[in-house]
């Protein structure tokens, strides 16, 4: 079956800014060679520490920022190429929703004219049909239409991001970017949310790409799991085999602090020693040799490929 989304090689370098002075050119290297793909339907996981460069992966596939090289293959259209007078196409069928819910709602305007605004951008429907559009989609966020008449203020932070999401639902998507879409709710409206677009995608036959730091919100939620490490992903595989059998060290590290007994069996926490290195000069050979319990002398020379190790597991390790 033809993927919905391919990821080849995706790179982007942020060039630094030394000073006019100096002869050297720096870039942080915030992806570094990721590759993956997404099934219709499906929902893949892409976690990792703050700095992995997971969320840069993210706005390189919607072309909120350029990629420095690689493709981006969806519905096939090479998104890396297109002309930004096609763009506008690309974003009806990808939507993103962000982790802060206030942020990206615009506190002045009324909610029936933040949910319309998409509608009339891409040109959907007749004006006389949006106010039906937009009282079908709050339903179907667990919002009600007199909620339409309100301002974002007027709402907690996790009717806030129900109405993110209902942003994003009035083009129809196939496609939707999950970034952080919890992490700035409280403990016990997450689950709601998370049940959300749990159903949504059950309903519309959506497909996310989750960028999460939490293994526990991924894990209820992903069908696969690819984790990244400075720029790359160092293992993919699917849930349960990521949670049964985790085999690159970084994961087992970050599996070891999940302080939920029930994603796995009990594990003994792993602490990681030093620091986590820069994407301005990351380490030879393995990135993640400074922190690694079982480096060996290769380790520090050559750097592991992303390797297959068994049905759909992949890997970046030496010891595999
Ligand atoms: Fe650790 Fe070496 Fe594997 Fe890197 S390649 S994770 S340093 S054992």
């Amino acid at each position: 079956m033809q993927p919905l989304l391919t990821v080849g090689l995706l790179k982007k370098y942020f060039p630094l800014d030394r000073g006019m002075f100096s002869r050297t050119k720096a870039v942080v290297r915030a992806v570094d060679g990721v590759s993956f793909e997404l099934q219709k339907g499906e929902t893949l996981g892409l976690v990792g520490e703050s700095g992995s460069g997971k969320t840069t992966v993210g706005r390189c596939i919607l072309r909120l920022i350029k990629p420095t090289s690689g493709d981006v293959l969806f519905d096939n259209m090479n998104v890396t190429r297109l002309p930004a007078s096609e763009l506008k196409k690309l974003r009806r069928q990808m939507q993103i929703i962000f982790q802060d819910p206030y942020g990206c709602l615009t506190p002045r305007l009324r909610i029936r004219t933040i949910l319309k605004e998409p509608l009339e951008i891409h040109g959907i429907g007749t004006k006389s049909d949006h106010t039906d559009i937009v009282v079908t989609v709050l339903r179907r966020v667990g919002l009600r239409p007199e909620h339409m008449n309100r301002f974002p203020h007027e709402f907690s932070g996790g009717q806030r991001q129900r109405i993110a999401i209902a942003r994003t639902l009035m083009v129809n998507p196939e496609l939707i970017i999950a970034d952080e879409p919890v992490s700035a709710l409280d403990v016990s409206i997450q689950a709601q949310i998370i049940n959300l677009l749990v159903e949504l995608q059950r309903e519309l036959g959506l497909s996310y790409l989750l960028i999460s730091h939490d293994l526990s919100v991924v894990h209820y939620m992903c069908d696969r799991i690819a984790v990244m490490y400075l720029g790359k992903i160092v293992e993919m595989t699917t849930r349960s085999d990521l949670y049964l059998n985790p085999l690159h060290p970084y994961t087992q590290a970050l599996l070891s602090a999940i302080p939920e007994p029930n994603t796995g069996p009990k594990r003994e926490k792993i602490l990681l020693g030093g620091e986590v290195p820069s994407p301005i000069n990351p380490p030879a050979g393995c990135s993640f040799h400074p922190r690694c319990n079982y480096k060996m002398e290769t380790c520090t020379k050559v750097e592991p490929l992303l390797k297959g190790v068994g049905d759909s597991h992949w890997v970046s390790c030496h010891l595999r």
